[in-house]
């Protein structure tokens, strides 16, 4: 078994998994690993005591990859879009829903769990869905999934437009304005922003190590490895403790499997829903019947598109930039 837990990386490390895991996608590169095959996680609900320890730890190695948005805004158009501000000393500091400065948060809720009352919590980000709606519906070819199963949104060519989010089942990714290629391109007229979202750390787990949220959770909650070990080990704990599973149907199926003491129809009542506060409720497939091929004809050119624009622009702010400036995010 491959499966890795903050204790057993220490003694492994996540090269035996990250070894099960590839990319044949050039972007970005140092996704890229040598074979095929999905990483997915197991969250056991069980186990969290709601320390938040997985939401600094979240903060911390991804604030590099924060929006630092320029003010003021352009002028929206049209004007019913609404600016999304996330930047202000308290806005950034919010920990209680997704944003795009916290990219993972803990839910709460209240069950009875052999017939007494508990509150229990549990982290939620994106799923890293395995057909995501997300990537497959964004006409500019920013959000991508690559073959280690993450899915993840690329800054320098999204424009905020939103599309990501209002395909995504469970309101996933989130928009901040005054950041990205719109101000380069029309500021008025082609977009919003950048929509940021849950990376699953792919840098860390590229360079052999476990995303950030793994390695700083005292109690284990969270276990990686290949997606059919996942979903095995999330079967026998389900069929020997009598715990339920979301994530493994859900969307068509997700790199993401909950275990839960309870009921996910009993969760879902209790938990807090909203903006930035996503649901445990049944998905069914969002893509099952969209027409693939037709998607890819569509998409392909824009994509093309926009990373040549982005690639010009960024090749012009370096020939402006001083040295000291001149690197990669
Ligand atoms: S660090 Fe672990 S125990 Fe603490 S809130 Fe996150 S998942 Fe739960
Ligand atoms: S959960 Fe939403 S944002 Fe995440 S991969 Fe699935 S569709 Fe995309
Ligand atoms: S995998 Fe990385 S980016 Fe995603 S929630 Fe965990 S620490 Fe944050």
């Amino acid at each position: 078994m491959t499966l890795l837990t903050r204790r057993s990386f220490l003694k492994t490390g996540l090269a035996t998994a990250g070894a099960a895991c590839a990319s044949q996608v050039p972007l970005p590169a140092a996704a890229q690993t040598k074979n095929d095959g999905e990483l997915a996680t197991l969250i056991d609900i069980r186990k969290c005591v709601g320390c938040e320890a997985c939401v600094e730890a979240c903060r911390e190695v991804n604030a590099a990859k924060y929006p630092e948005p320029e003010k003021p805004f352009p002028k929206m158009y049209p004007s019913r879009v609404k600016v999304a501000d996330w930047s202000g000393e308290d806005k950034r500091e919010v920990r209680d829903r997704l944003t795009p400065y916290n990219w993972l948060f803990i839910q709460w809720a209240t069950v009875v769990v052999d017939g007494e009352e508990q509150e229990i919590s549990f982290p939620r980000r994106c799923m890293h869905c395995q057909n995501p709606p997300c990537a497959d519906l964004c006409p500019w070819g920013a959000a991508r999934k690559l073959k280690n199963g993450i899915t993840l949104i690329h800054a320098d060519i999204c424009l905020g437009g939103r599309k990501c989010q209002v395909v995504c089942p469970w309101d996933i990714p989130q928009r901040q304005t005054g950041v990205g290629l719109y101000l380069d391109l029309l500021p008025s007229f082609a977009g919003n922003g950048v929509m940021y979202k849950c990376d699953r750390c792919y840098n860390r787990i590229a360079q052999g190590e476990l995303p950030a949220c793994i390695e700083q959770c005292p109690e284990e909650v969270q276990t990686i490895g290949p997606r059919s070990e996942i979903i095995a080990e999330a079967h026998r704990i389900a069929n020997e403790e009598g715990a339920y599973i979301y994530g493994e149907k859900e969307n068509g199926g997700t790199n993401t499997i909950y275990l839960s003491p309870v009921p996910f129809e009993t969760l879902n009542r209790s938990v807090d829903k909203g903006p930035g506060k996503p649901h445990f409720a049944p998905v069914e497939d969002q893509m099952a019947h969209a027409d693939n091929m037709a998607k890819a004809m569509l998409i392909a050119p824009f994509a093309g598109l926009a990373a040549g624009v982005s690639r010009v622009i960024r090749a012009a702010r370096r020939a402006d930039e001083p040295p000291e400036d001149n690197h990669e995010a």
